[in-house]
């Protein structure tokens, strides 16, 4: 019996899914799977967060699934291996996927395309994460834009051109799914163990006030979206739609996303390199204590101190604080932004590596349209305008009026100085 199968990636949900509703739009009956990819998941350890709520997210959908008579097989290895089984184990007509723009999913799905190939099977492929895709927001010259402001502009002409790319999408057919009875694995069989640290549910309601408490950590008022956009359990649609109605700077951020996500595509040096390569003769002191001090919030500024000691035992920062962290590593410390934006990659359950990048070359002054490097945070500064009452610092930094809490590690006007010389190739 011919059927199509749809492959689960970093697009967790049943509803207003593109690949999955087009696939069961189809005449032939759609196989669900999901593959474990070990390519991915040995490189973490295996209580790692996010692997706990991508299984969460699989539970829910194979009990949604089974209420149409199927079930969600799960696999785990090397993809293109399990690709090679299923379609000698299936006779396949299509696969279904929505698109992934990382560089090593691009690699990975074109390898997948040509065996498909090879067995006369097509590969059919859907934008669905976001809301305009790297070619489809160019300058008149077709080219990308660097620049935030113009890329904004453009996005928001475009889609107020047709409104309708906001809509769900929507059921033809009947819904028909392959029918296979299900024998879900336990966490334990999947070979992981469960995490302490977990996703936070998000919060639509800070939309409609979002730029009135963003920047304020303490207000504990921003939406908590990323790590669901980011394994596309809720519709980035649905989300856009809401942020248009009621409040242009939630819009704004997630135009942010799909800018970084643009970037990482049309210029995919910047997973390695700087965006700007006049920057690369910045002579980085990368100092390993100074650098773990950094990691364990131990700087002897509250503010930095905070926002690290809540990355380490939630797996989340507010993107104020972000900002300070990122920009006191590279700018107080000279240590390289890539130690920094590896050791984020590590811990955030939001880990994205378009957002991750774009935001610490921005950080770092060494990125597409960044701050200007002569821009230095004075992180006393950020607390006293973001965080007055010191609020957030006290709920994360403990011993803040204990002696054993550290001296401030470097002087801020001294840092300053020397941040600058470096930047400008004199160290
Ligand atoms: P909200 O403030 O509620 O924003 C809503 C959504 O808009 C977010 O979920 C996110 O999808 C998007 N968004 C908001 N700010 C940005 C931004 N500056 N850049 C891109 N998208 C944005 N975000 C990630 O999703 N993954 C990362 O790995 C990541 N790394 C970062 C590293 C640094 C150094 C900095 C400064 C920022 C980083 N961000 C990253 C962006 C931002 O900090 C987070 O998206 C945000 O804090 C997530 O919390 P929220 O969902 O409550 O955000």
């Amino acid at each position: 019996m011919k059927l199509n199968i749809f492959w689960f990636r970093r697009d967790l949900r049943l509803d207003d899914n593109t690949a999955l509703i087009n696939a069961l739009n189809s005449d032939l009956p759609v196989l669900p799977v999901f593959i474990f990819d070990t390519n991915i998941i040995d490189e973490l350890p295996q209580d790692d967060p996010r692997i706990s709520f991508i299984y969460e997210k699989l539970v829910l959908i194979n009990s949604e699934l089974e209420k149409y008579g199927t079930s969600l097989t799960i696999y785990k290895g090397e993809p293109v291996s399990i690709w090679k089984d299923l379609i000698a184990k299936y006779s396949v007509a299509n696969v279904f996927i929505n698109k992934d723009y990382e560089p090593y999913a691009i690699e990975r799905d074109a390898k997948i395309e040509s065996l498909f190939n090879d067995s006369r099977i097509t590969l059919k492929k859907y934008k669905d994460q976001v809301i305009f895709e790297e070619g489809e927001i160019l300058k008149p010259d077709n080219k990308p834009y660097n620049v935030f402001t113009p890329y904004k502009t453009a996005w928001m002409k475009t889609l107020n051109e047709d409104l309708t790319l906001l809509e769900d999408r929507k059921l033809k057919n009947q819904v028909n799914f392959y029918k296979i009875p299900g024998k879900f694995p336990s966490f334990e069989e999947t070979g992981f163990r469960e995490s302490s640290v977990k996703v936070k549910p998000y919060d639509l309601t800070v939309i409609k006030d979002y730029d009135k408490y963003r920047d304020i950590p303490s207000a504990d008022k921003t939406s908590y979206l990323s790590p669901h956009l980011r394994f596309g359990t809720v519709s980035i649609r649905s989300i856009a739609r809401k942020a248009l109605l009621e409040n242009h700077t939630f819009l704004n951020e997630l135009i942010w996303r799909e800018f970084f996500m643009q970037i990482l595509f049309h210029y995919p040096h910047v997973v390695i390199e700087n965006f700007h390569s006049k920057y690369d003769n910045i002579k980085w002191i990368n100092n390993q204590n100074d650098f773990r001090r950094w990691c364990n919030g131990e700087t002897g500024y509250p503010i930095v101190d905070a926002g690290m000691r809540q990355l380490n035992k939630t797996g989340y920062m507010h993107n104020r604080v972000r900002m300070i962290t990122a920009g006191f590593l590279c700018k107080h410390l000279l240590i390289d932004w890539r130690w920094g934006e590896a050791y984020f990659a590590e811990k955030l359950l939001d880990y994205e590596l378009s957002s991750n990048n774009g935001n610490w070359q921005w950080a770092a002054g060494t990125g597409c349209d960044a701050a200007p490097y002569f821009r230095i945070f004075n992180p006393s500064e950020q607390q006293k305008k973001f965080d007055t009452d010191k609020k957030y610092i006290r709920r994360w930094v403990e011993d803040l009026d204990k002696p054993s809490y550290p001296e401030p590690m470097v002087e801020h006007v001294f840092a300053r100085n020397r941040a600058l010389m470096a930047y400008k190739g004199s160290l």
